[in-house]
């Protein structure tokens, strides 16, 4: 698509970047097909070619409304778009640098402004989120349905494993799962310490910064990024890899490298800290044949999985959980439609609160479909947002091959 960008972004690196992805945009709609919230709304402004329309629309410098702001608010950043693209379009690149835009061009309502604030300074901060957690749990008969549904009932972390291992792993524990899902990564801990690694938590590293990124604050997000560089850089050497156990979080490491490429101080250890970063899912399958052996035929089970779009789509990475679980002897089914987001998207289910429990339906009477007895994902989001709809227990998958090992 021929762009002519206004004075404001020429030249700049945003404006360079845009220009690119907008070339690469042939415009022939196969994304919109594969888009949840063009799906449900059937409006053009509502699926990824129309936005890649009202962004080139506000870099030529054309008047931006409330109107432009509520149709890139409404995307979820699910990047279902970049997999069905056949041009390569890098759309949540295109979708950051617009929504960076309309954030300096219009003003959003006070009320909207309060809670995007609160949001951005209470979920990255882990004492603060665990304590209004802690809160809404005490309290919970006493909020309304709504708000009972979206807090988790409370979860005890299990031991985390003593024993030193010469291999070693590096995880981040992140800012809202210890609170929430405390349990996961020290399933991964005992999972990767049967199979003869360590897994390490660096205590200065705290929310990766896809918080703050999801409500615009790409700044703020950038400082969360070097404070995780900081706290990580001194164990860098006596790690093999850095675990991701929530794919939501990897996505924003795995993009460190690119997003701090402009900082002089932290580029080069980005780049490294980015190239280090795996899924869980990425490590595990080195240790199947030792899985195969302990558990082979221990997991009689029909599990549904839901891939989570960070990781099928952001990151590109797909099938392992699938092959991994199979190969110890699970049952493993994915729901129709399971490229489609299950509508939690980061902070999306908090602000766009309507769509996000409508895709949740959607994908939880798909999942029903299967016939599982419990559902598992790679992601606390999603796992929170499926779980707040159904009674059928959500977990990660970790803890699956944990409980049986035990
Ligand atoms: S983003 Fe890709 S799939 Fe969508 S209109 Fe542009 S070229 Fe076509
Ligand atoms: S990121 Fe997801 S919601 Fe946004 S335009 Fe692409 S497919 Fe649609």
């Amino acid at each position: 698509m021929q762009t002519t960008l206004a004075d404001f972004i020429k030249g700049t690196s945003e404006g360079n970047e845009a220009e690119a992805i907008l070339r690469a945009c042939v415009h022939c709609g196969f994304c919109t097909a594969t888009c949840p919230t063009y799906q449900v709304l059937g409006d053009e402004l509502d699926g990824p070619r129309g936005r890649i329309y009202l962004i080139k629309q506000m870099l030529e410098g054309q008047p931006v409304s409330g109107k432009t702001q509520t149709h890139l608010d409404r995307c979820l950043t699910c990047r279902s778009c970049e997999s069905t693209c056949p041009s390569g379009v890098q759309y949540g690149r295109l979708l950051d640098i617009g929504r960076k835009v309309v954030e300096e061009k219009v003003s959003r309502p006070l009320g909207e402004r309060l809670k995007r604030y609160v949001l951005k300074q209470v979920l990255p901060r882990r004492v603060l989120f665990n304590t209004a957690l802690t809160a809404g749990q005490l309290f919970q008969p006493l909020l309304s349905k709504k708000l009972q549904d979206k807090i988790p009932s409370m979860q005890r972390a299990g031991h985390w494993p003593s024993q030193q291992h010469p291999r070693k792993m590096l995880a981040l524990a992140g800012c809202v799962q210890p609170a929430m899902a405390p349990n996961i990564n020290s399933a991964t801990a005992r999972v990767l310490d049967t199979l003869g690694v360590q897994l390490i938590e660096a205590p200065k590293a705290g929310c990766c910064g896809a918080v703050r990124h999801h409500l615009n604050a790409q700044e703020e997000a950038l400082d969360d990024a070097r404070r995780n560089i900081d706290a990580w850089w001194p164990l860098i050497e006596s790690v093999e890899a850095i675990v991701m156990t929530a794919s939501g979080c990897g996505t924003q490491v795995k993009d460190y490298g690119h997003l701090l490429a402009h900082d002089a101080a932290y580029a080069g250890k980005a780049q490294t800290i980015s190239a280090m970063t795996r899924d869980l899912s990425e490590v595990m399958p080195q240790f199947e044949a030792q899985l195969v052996e302990k558990l082979a035929g221990k997991i009689r089970r029909r599990v549904a999985y839901h891939p989570p779009c960070s990781l099928q789509h952001g990151q590109q990475v797909r099938g392992k959980v699938e092959g991994l679980l199979t190969a110890i002897g699970v049952d493993v089914q994915l729901c129709a439609d399971s490229h489609l987001c299950c509508g939690s998207a980061g902070t999306y289910s908090l602000l766009q609160p309507e769509m996000a429990l409508e895709l949740r339906d959607r994908k939880l009477a798909k999942l029903a479909e299967t016939n599982s007895d419990s559902i598992v994902t790679a992601n606390i989001g999603c796992q929170a947002h499926l779980q707040s709809g159904t009674e059928t227990p959500v977990t990660h998958w970790i803890e699956l091959i944990d409980r049986a090992l035990k």
